[in-house]
């Protein structure tokens, strides 16, 4: 936090607030390099999905898989998404950076399809700014005809903050987007403050468990609570759980106990690409 740095800096005396200008400088720097690279990243063919497979607790197949995106400047190191979906958003690149998302994580839908691989769903990710974009519903079903994946194989998450901040208008969106046929899941749920009036009127088919509260389970008594709470209300709405960052098969098995319907994390397997998913699957690591 920039505020408190300065601050800081600030109350260490002159001589710090001049390292901190220089730190400030070399970050905003760093910033702009991002910025003009990230504006010719797609043209470049520079980003790439990975995919995290969605497990299904009982049967132990996969039955989707989660688009997640990376950017890989020109001889440089792989940028995560935490580094420059801000930015995206902050300048607006996000929207034509989401179409691309969007439009290859349905084609590789498609392709798993007609390959035999997997008739799986595949999961993108909407940004608060994507979600908000004028036209949005229009552009999924345009990628949707132009690609032939089916609505019902796409499902697009949406953070519940972003929901809550405008819920009435965020009701009306995925309204749109439910008639078409898309599936929608709330993302990292349980970090906001949901209403759970709201949460009835949205037209949503998925919750998924934010990481935070899976990672120390069973042992953290709370979190074991809190996940069983939540999985007990989706359930009761008529929801589909996901549990994010499933690690270890003691945090699997006490989530299959709960009766938790998915779970995706480094447990079952990291993000990897669409080639070494396929691989995965013609070896049997997988099961379909
Ligand atoms: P998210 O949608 O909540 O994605 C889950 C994040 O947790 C991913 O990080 C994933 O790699 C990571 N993860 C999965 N399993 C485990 C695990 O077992 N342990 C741990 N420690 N981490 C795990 P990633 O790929 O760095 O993405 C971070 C966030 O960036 C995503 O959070 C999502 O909000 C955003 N994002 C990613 N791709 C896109 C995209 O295409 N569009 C937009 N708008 N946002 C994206
Ligand atoms: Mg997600
Ligand atoms: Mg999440
Ligand atoms: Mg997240």
């Amino acid at each position: 936090n920039a505020d408190a740095a300065m601050y800081q800096a600030k109350a260490l005396g002159r001589g710090n607030y001049q390292f901190y200008c220089e730190e400030m400088n070399a970050r905003t720097l760093d910033r702009l390099t991002l910025e003009s690279g990230l504006r010719h990243a797609v043209e470049r063919g520079e980003l790439q999905l990975m995919y995290q497979p969605q497990i299904d607790l009982a049967s132990g197949k996969m039955i989707g898989a989660e688009a997640l995106l990376r950017w890989q400047p020109n001889g440089q190191r792989l940028v995560m998404p935490d580094a420059f979906i801000a930015i995206a958003e902050e300048t607006g690149l996000i929207v034509s950076i989401g179409e691309w998302v969007l439009r290859t994580a349905c084609s590789q839908q498609v392709a798993w399809h007609r390959a035999e691989l997997a008739d799986v769903r595949v999961a993108v990710n909407l940004s608060a700014r994507q979600f908000r974009q004028h036209g949005l519903d229009a552009m999924v079903a345009r990628v949707l005809a132009d690609t032939g994946c089916p609505a019902s194989y796409l499902e697009l998450e949406i953070t519940e903050t972003v929901l809550m901040e405008r819920p009435d208008s965020a009701a009306q969106t995925l309204q749109r987007l439910s008639d078409m046929g898309v599936q929608l899941a709330i993302d990292d749920f349980g970090t906001g403050y949901s209403s759970l009036s709201y949460l009835k009127r949205f037209p949503i088919h998925a919750l998924k468990i934010d990481r935070s509260f899976v990672c120390d389970i069973p042992a953290d008594t709370d979190d074991a609570a809190i996940a069983g709470a939540v999985i007990a209300l989706a359930h009761s709405m008529g929801l589909t759980v996901v549990a994010e960052g499933v690690e270890t098969v003691q945090q699997r098995d006490f989530l299959r106990e709960l009766r938790c319907d998915l779970a995706q994390g480094y447990y079952f397997s990291e993000p990897i690409s669409a080639t070494s998913l396929a691989n995965k699957f013609i070896h049997g690591e997988i099961q379909k």
